[in-house]
């Protein structure tokens, strides 16, 4: 399951996992745009498109619904779903605070316990919930998105150690300056500036984050619970 996969980098990654053989349920806030990816995939035999806003309870019990009902069990779940409300602390509302808060600390921490639950059952599942690297240095006019990129870091130990003895284990990622809609909106200034930080002088490709993703969504990291790895092209290692 991906949550945030009608596009960008949580549709590469549901992309990776059907190319790697998986059934996927992909949850969005735009129905349409979900429905119309799961279409691209492939259709119905091997994914599922269902409209999700990932911050309510009871649209992730549905979406987890439809993974469990739909292709029998839940092995993987990522929590991707993202957005950014940039601003200086002198010009950010309370309410763009609140906002992306919200749907990035709280939707993370609904995907993950709800997707524990049932995967301490199977007493097997990985979860891979996306950080950023802003959550790891703090990035000027994202007070709110580094305070909840850095959370889902915390989040992710804490929930690793509470069900690692289920066989359930719990990784996030931190991209670095990755090629989508989220990023293509920027100014050409912004961009300038974060591409002169990179050791490797490029952008990342949305599949290099998602054969990350596919990493630790396999037994490949069996041994691998609570870590954080960086897809960054090396910039503030
Ligand atoms: P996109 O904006 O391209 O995709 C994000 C998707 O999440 C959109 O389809 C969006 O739907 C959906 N979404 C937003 N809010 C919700 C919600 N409440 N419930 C369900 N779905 C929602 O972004 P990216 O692919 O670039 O980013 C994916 C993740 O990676 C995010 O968590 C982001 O913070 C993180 N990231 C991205 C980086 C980058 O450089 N691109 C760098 C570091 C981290 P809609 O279109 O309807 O808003």
């Amino acid at each position: 399951m991906v949550t945030g996969g009608a596009r960008g980098i949580g549709f590469e990654i549901a992309r990776s996992f059907v190319d790697a053989g998986a059934k996927v349920v992909l949850g969005d806030l735009n129905g349409d745009a979900v429905k119309i990816a799961a279409d691209t995939l492939g259709g119905a035999a091997v994914a599922t498109g269902v409209r999700c806003d990932v911050t309510d309870s009871g649209d992730m019990d549905e979406l987890i619904g439809t993974a469990v009902e739909g292709f029998g069990s839940l092995d993987v779940m990522v929590n991707n779903a993202g957005i950014t409300r940039d601003a200086t602390m002198r010009t950010m509302t309370e309410e763009d605070f609140d906002l992306v808060i919200s749907v990035h600390l709280k939707g993370t921490w609904n995907g993950t316990r709800k997707a524990a639950a049932i995967m301490r059952e199977a007493k097997r599942g990985a979860i891979v919930n996306i950080s950023s690297l802003s959550g790891k240095v703090g990035m000027v006019g994202q007070t709110n998105y580094s305070a909840a990129k850095a959370g889902i870091v915390g989040m992710t130990k804490a929930a690793a150690k509470e069900v690692a003895h289920h066989g359930v284990r719990v990784n996030a990622i931190q991209p670095g300056l990755i090629r989508s809609a989220m990023t293509e909106a920027m100014p050409q200034k912004a961009w300038d500036q974060k591409m002169a930080e990179i050791p490797m002088q490029r952008a990342g490709e949305v599949s290099e984050v998602a054969s990350v993703a596919l990493f630790l969504a396999s037994d490949m990291s069996s041994y691998m619970t609570g870590t954080v790895l960086e897809v960054t092209g090396g910039r503030f290692m």
